[in-house]
């Protein structure tokens, strides 16, 4: 597909419609005001979409405050005594509530300086350049559909008692114990958060192992590490029905055997929240895989209709979605031709302890570039001399034979998501194993370990 419709006019109520107050429709909407584009942003929720209402900010306050149980009993062996330490839940998610709305606020106020007009609602397309948002009609150059993913929740009996990522935050009971279902980011990252704050915490996984697409020996060792912390981590299991007993639920498994839990979190992937957008009566069309098919410069099937973030598919992530909305911001509104770079995107698993990575997996890289050299660390982290703490790290280097280069960093292990940012930039900039070993390490650190590593472990 072409680019198409890179100018401004005034023929119409709008140069740009965007459809989601999301990661990326609020980057492309105060980046497009800023570039003097007349910018409208419909949303009927919550500003900031899921990254800041109930993804990635909730669930790092979240993960913090599950540290600090095992930070206290740690904190003995340093010579600390700390007595009677109790959580209580309805002040975390009471101050949480506070930061989130703080947030809203100012994701308000970013869009409204450079002049974009928030529309409050649900828009709905009418036509390839119409949208009508609580029954007022507007015409616009330009849509941009930035409306994300929503949770999907396989059906089975009982399935309608599951909660998602959009409920479990803001739960008005504590639950002593808690069934996750999904074996991937969102399921692994809340096995360890409620587990931290005391919950009796059953994760299971349909396959052999979990984090599937990860690298397989990340994989192995994070879920030893889990089990290690008191997650009943179980592979190979499948839920068949959930029955209602009392307050809490019973759920049956696939195979027999049965897990009794106050609260069940379904955490089995996110798919393009489209529903009642009509985009059916466009020619906006989807890929095999579900997500809205676009071109690199986010335009879709039908000319005048623009899509990005989530709901494009591909790395599900809020700083691509920023780099996204850039992107198409830039070139539609700048006269630049600007692409998003989706090579060595790094991400991080706030899971316990957290994975960070960035590149290609060790199979990945031996499909992609033949011959690689292995290099890999599995250490006790020197904290846990004193605390007495069983958690182990694991940081593995992944080497392209024939130039050397660097081309895969996978860490499981304290502050990895801290550590794989500063690794993305040296992958990015091609850096060789030389590199790696020809710079000065940090001492005492963790990270050091990733410029120590001499022996390789496989070929
Ligand atoms: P993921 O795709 O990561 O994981 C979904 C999990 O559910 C997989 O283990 C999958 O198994 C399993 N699953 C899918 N369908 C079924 C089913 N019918 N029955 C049982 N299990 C099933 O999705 P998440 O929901 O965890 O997260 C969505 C996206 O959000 C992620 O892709 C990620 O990009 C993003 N995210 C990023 C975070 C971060 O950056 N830290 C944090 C949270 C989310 P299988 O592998 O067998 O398909």
């Amino acid at each position: 597909m072409g680019l198409e419709n890179s100018t401004i006019t005034t023929d119409f109520d709008y140069d740009l419609f965007v459809i989601g107050a999301g990661s990326g429709g609020v980057r492309a909407a105060r980046m497009a005001a800023g570039m003097g584009a007349r910018v409208a942003i419909a949303e009927d929720r919550y500003m900031g979409g899921t990254c800041v209402n109930v993804g990635c900010v909730p669930k790092k306050l979240y993960v913090y405050a599950s540290e600090f149980g095992k930070s206290f009993k740690d904190s003995e062996g340093f010579g600390w005594t700390v007595r009677e330490a109790s959580f209580n839940w309805s002040i975390l998610r009471d101050n949480k509530k506070e930061e989130i709305l703080r947030l809203n606020n100012i994701y308000e106020r970013l869009l409204e300086a450079p002049g974009a007009e928030i529309i409050h609602g649900r828009a709905r397309v009418l036509s390839p350049q119409h949208v009508e948002v609580n029954g007022s009609r507007f015409s616009t150059e330009r849509i941009l559909i930035a409306t994300g993913t929503w949770p999907y929740v396989p059906e089975f009996p009982g399935s309608e008692f599951m909660l998602t990522s959009n409920e479990i935050f803001d739960l008005e009971q504590f639950p002593e114990r808690l069934l996750i279902i999904g074996g991937g980011y969102i399921a692994t990252e809340f096995a360890g958060v409620f587990n931290g704050l005391g919950s009796e915490v059953t994760q299971l996984y349909r396959g052999e192992l979990f984090m599937r697409g990860f690298d397989d020996d990340i994989r192995g060792f994070l879920a030893d590490e889990i089990r290690k912390s008191g997650v009943d981590l179980r592979f190979g299991s499948q839920v068949r029905a959930i029955h209602s007993a009392g307050d809490a639920f019973r759920v049956e498994l696939d195979g027999g055997g049965e897990v009794d839990a106050d609260a069940i979190l379904c955490a089995t992937g996110r798919r393009p929240h489209v529903a009642d957008l009509n985009i059916e009566c466009t020619k906006v069309k989807f890929s095999k895989e579900g997500f809205i098919r676009v071109n690199e410069h986010f335009q879709t099937d039908e000319p005048s209709i623009y899509a990005l973030g989530d709901l494009i598919g591909g790395a599900q992530l809020t700083p691509v979605a920023l780099a996204q909305g850039m992107a198409f911001a830039k070139t539609q509104f700048s006269q630049q031709q600007a692409s998003v770079d989706y090579e060595y995107i790094p991400s991080a698993v706030f899971s316990q302890p957290n994975v960070g990575t960035v590149g290609f997996t060790e199979n990945e890289a031996r499909e992609r570039f033949g011959a690689v050299t292995v290099y890999r660390s599995e250490f006790k982290p020197m904290k846990h001399t004193l605390s007495g703490r069983e958690e182990r790290s694991l940081m593995k280097l992944i080497v392209e034979d024939t130039n050397k280069r660097v081309v895969g960093v996978h860490m499981v292990g304290p502050d990895a998501g801290e550590i794989v940012q500063g690794m993305a930039i040296a992958l990015r900039c091609g850096a060789t194993k030389n590199d790696f070993d020809r710079t000065v390490g940090v001492h005492p650190t963790s990270a050091e370990e990733f410029v120590t590593m001499r022996e390789s472990v496989k070929n």
